[in-house]
């Protein structure tokens, strides 16, 4: 039934989504190739935390047993009150897999992207590095597009993964929704020997403080702490993406300078409120991962999302339909948990931003309270995420 957009698919962006749809279809006999404008060797990133949700679908793709060697568990979120370190909360994250599961780990991004290309590799998928797409336009037959060294390319198929800024998105959504600057993150790698004790507890800590928050949690087995601050772009002052302006910006974080003194690796990030793409797919395009929904790291489901696409994207497109009810079996699996996700994140960002005062007083009492009398209340806003899909 008009399967041949199968024959020859071309999948833009070689990170978590993109690689999850080329070895779930690789997995079905189907082989793809993955375009990539970095080289081969430049495929890191910091810190990632994979809840148990995306973790599911690494073991479904096979990479469990690597996986293992790499993934720090986790066994609690706790946030608290960076003014005056009080517990607000602790979320416990056995509750949410059974025990042989991997779980909700954390590793070094780079490292998980190399054991998912190792396994595309082993499957048989096609890699090409260092090619920057740009997509020439829709004909009947597939799609044309060429790279940034006037390589042109074909295919059955064209599958935007390439990330937030997607320009495959942007041929689909022309007039899609302009993206103002919400956010700044400044991310540093600080190995912890170098740590005296009390900057370095185990799981993962949100501290709260007014307006900003800050992230800690162990990678490579705990021998380095990922640190990420987020605070809000000041428009004045964030003109460029320089460490030290931004590390300035973050008066309350008393503890942020000494902690990446030792940095091995400092980076920053512009951060854009979550938002779903109107156009999913139109003639033989299709999005997913950030480049349809790029959404800011409040739940730390950017990456898992894309990871969820990648797998639901597969399976559709290897249903036995035509190419319009493949994408619109996609569309409606996705769409619902995806609107969620998005609206939940971003009411997170305004959760960790209040700005003091009344309001944020009264969000760390009900927190509190609710972590003393309804731990179930504080579970069940994480429950539906982590149970996947
Ligand atoms: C500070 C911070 C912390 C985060 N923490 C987490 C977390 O803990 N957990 C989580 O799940 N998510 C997290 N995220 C979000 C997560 O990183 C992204 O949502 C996820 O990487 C999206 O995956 P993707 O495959 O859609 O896109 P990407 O990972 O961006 O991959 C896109 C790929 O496409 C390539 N590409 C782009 N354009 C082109 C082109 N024209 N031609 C060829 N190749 C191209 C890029 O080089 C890249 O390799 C975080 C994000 C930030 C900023």
């Amino acid at each position: 039934m008009g399967k041949n957009y199968l024959d020859n698919i071309a999948i833009v962006g070689s990170g978590l989504a993109g690689l999850t749809l080329a070895i779930s279809l690789a997995k079905k006999g189907i082989v793809s190739t993955i375009y990539e404008k970095e080289n081969e060797d430049n495929l890191g990133g910091m810190g990632i935390q994979i809840t148990p949700n995306g973790s599911r679908i690494l073991s479904k793709l096979g990479v469990e047993e690597p996986l293992r060697e790499i993934a720090s568990k986790v066994e609690s979120i706790t946030a608290l009150d960076g003014l005056t370190s009080r517990r607000l909360f602790s979320l416990e994250l056995n509750q949410f897999s059974k025990g042989d599961e991997l779980g909700y780990f954390t590793c070094h991004r780079g490292k998980l992207i190399r054991i998912l290309c190792n396994k595309a590799m082993d499957l048989g998928v096609r890699f090409c590095f260092g090619k920057k797409i740009t997509p020439q336009g829709l004909s009947p037959h597939g799609v044309g597009f060429s790279s940034d060294d006037g390589e042109e390319f074909h295919a059955s198929l064209l599958i935007g993964a390439d990330g937030y800024g997607s320009q495959i998105s942007q041929i689909l959504n022309p007039a899609g929704e302009k993206h103002k600057t919400d956010f700044v993150a400044l991310r540093g790698l600080v190995p912890t020997e170098k740590l005296r004790k009390t900057e370095f507890a185990n799981g993962v800590n949100l501290y709260m403080y007014p307006a900003q928050h800050l992230v800690t949690y162990g990678i490579d087995m705990g021998k380095v702490l990922n640190v990420v601050a987020i605070r809000p772009f000041e428009h004045l002052v964030d003109t460029e993406m320089d460490p030290e302006t931004i590390k300035a910006g973050f008066k309350y974080f008393q503890f942020l300078e000494s902690l990446l003194a030792n940095a091995t690796e400092i980076r920053t990030n512009l951060l854009y409120k979550g938002i779903i793409q109107p156009q999913w797919f139109a003639g033989k395009i299709c999005l997913c991962g950030d480049a349809l929904h790029p959404m800011p790291p409040f739940l730390a489901q950017g990456g898992n999302m894309a990871m969820e696409d990648g797998w639901v994207l597969a399976s559709s497109l290897c249903n036995n339909l035509n190419l319009t009810d493949a994408l619109n079996l996609f569309k409606s699996k996705r769409q619902q948990r995806l609107e969620r996700m998005v609206k939940y994140t971003n009411s997170q960002a305004w959760i960790n931003h209040l700005q003091g005062g009344l309001m944020y007083q009264l969000r760390n009492t009900t927190m509190t309270l609710a972590d003393r009398t309804v731990p179930s209340l504080i579970s069940s806003r994480y429950s539906w995420i982590y149970k996947g899909i």
